[in-house]
């Protein structure tokens, strides 16, 4: 994206549609700038929810060895073949197979060895006598009723079998199989890590939302915004704080965490005013592009990479940095984590008020989703000015009208991106 594509007058949301380019224009470069991070070894714990970078095989079968599924007696299916009520056929008991250790005997013929659930089978016996089937008589037992080879024998290797692929790459592991590698003997795995990102708001007139706002002054509102949004999205978010509207500062910021950051977002001052501190830092720089996306809001972007690393400028307005983050951040960490599935779902739905809006650009219009009769019905949660951060609050998604469509009607059909669950 060239920088003369960035219009040279203050251009916030509102101003001429020239120069713009398309949001599927714009992710499409920001995708391709990024790699999914370098995969590390990772403990269980911290590989929940991460992506599987090298597949896990099995070095050896899982169960790894036959136990019983029954208490009773481990014994050879041919010796109790011939057993019946009136003519039990008795076995010598030679030992004992406990839970959790090597059984003390192995069976040999006419033998058996008292057997708890779950315990290894001994060698020789390849079946197991429940004790209800059987009656104890000093070191002899005798077996009222045949039983087939395998029976009450949980065999090794019934579930997997050495060389079998446990997880493969590109699996994003949840409990189930962060439990199979656990009982497989796989302490850590090789995943893409999660990505830490640093979040500063720009402005002059910002405070923290825990100090004193003067008249005039506003309460930094995006950098939650963002962080709620990058936990939700499985990144690690480290809140750098407010800098103000000097490019040196937020140079210096920028720099400081560069040890510790993956990726680095920003809100406010990518515009071309007298303030906009992100485009004065870095609009020689080469590092950043500064580019014009046809969309309402979130029309001023800024992407590149510092040190390596994304760099994300968002545009100030609350509600253009939520939808700026839906709309590229959020799949770039997704593909930062290795994800496969970088994009929001999207559903169709019935306008159930009119919804109006600029006529150059892809419209994100806040709604809210409702299953109806027939149908999803998606209603605006208010107006469209991007400062009125209530209405992505009570929203569960953007409806998107089209470049073209000024004035999308009710009962009309449009796309809808879902950002949170429609029935809570
Ligand atoms: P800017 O793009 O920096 O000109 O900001 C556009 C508008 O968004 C201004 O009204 C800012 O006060 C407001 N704004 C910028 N950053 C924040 C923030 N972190 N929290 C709340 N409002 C902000
Ligand atoms: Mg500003």
């Amino acid at each position: 994206m060239s920088q003369a594509a960035a219009g040279s007058h203050h251009d916030h949301d509102h101003g001429p549609a020239t120069g713009l380019i398309s949001v599927e224009e714009a992710r499409e470069r920001i995708l391709s700038a990024i790699q999914p991070l370098a995969p590390i070894e990772l403990p269980l714990q911290e590989a929940s929810g991460c992506v599987v970078a090298t597949g896990t095989v099995a070095e050896g079968h899982l169960p790894e060895f036959s136990s019983s599924a029954m208490d009773g007696y481990a014994a050879r299916s041919h010796d109790v073949a011939g057993a019946s009520e009136d003519e039990p056929v008795t076995l010598r008991v030679v030992g004992l197979a406990r839970i959790g250790r090597r059984p003390d005997a192995t069976v040999g013929g006419g033998e058996a060895v008292r057997i708890d659930t779950g315990a290894p089978v001994p060698a020789g016996a390849d079946c197991v006598v429940p004790i209800e089937y059987t009656e104890a008589a000093g070191d002899r037992v005798r077996v009222r009723q045949p039983f087939a080879e395998g029976r009450n024998v949980r065999p090794a290797g019934e579930d997997v079998r050495a060389g079998d692929v446990l997880v493969p790459a590109g699996r994003r592991l949840t409990g189930a199989e962060l439990g199979l590698l656990a009982l497989s003997g796989h302490p850590q795995v090789a995943a893409h890590p999660r990505p830490r990102v640093i979040v500063l708001s720009t402005g002059d007139e910002l405070v923290e939302p825990w100090q004193q706002a003067e008249f005039g002054q506003v309460r930094d509102a995006n950098a939650f915004t963002i962080f709620g949004g990058l936990r939700d999205a499985g990144a690690v978010p480290y809140l750098a704080g407010i800098v103000r509207d000097d490019p040196e500062a937020l140079k210096e910021t920028i720099l400081s965490h560069l040890v510790q950051a993956d990726a680095y977002i920003s809100s406010g001052g990518v515009s071309v005013g007298e303030r906009d501190v992100v485009k004065r830092a870095f609009f020689r720089r080469g590092e950043v592009d500064f580019f014009r996306v046809a969309m309402q809001p979130g029309m001023p972007q800024a992407f590149g990479m510092i040190e390596g690393k994304p760099y994300f400028g968002l545009p100030g307005n609350p509600v253009s940095v939520f939808v700026s983050f839906e709309v590229f951040v959020r799949p770039a960490i997704m593909k930062l984590m290795g994800r496969k599935d970088l994009l929001r779902p999207e559903i169709s739905a019935r306008l159930a008020t009119e919804i109006s809006g600029p006529k150059d650009r892809l419209q994100f219009a806040r709604v809210l989703v409702k299953r109806g009769r027939d149908g999803w019905v998606a209603e605006s949660t208010g107006g469209s000015s991007s400062n009125l951060v209530s209405t992505v609050a009570k929203a569960n998604g953007l409806a998107m009208i089209p470049a073209g469509v000024e004035t999308a009607p009710a009962g009309s059909e449009v796309r809808v991106l879902v950002f949170r669950s429609m029935e809570s």
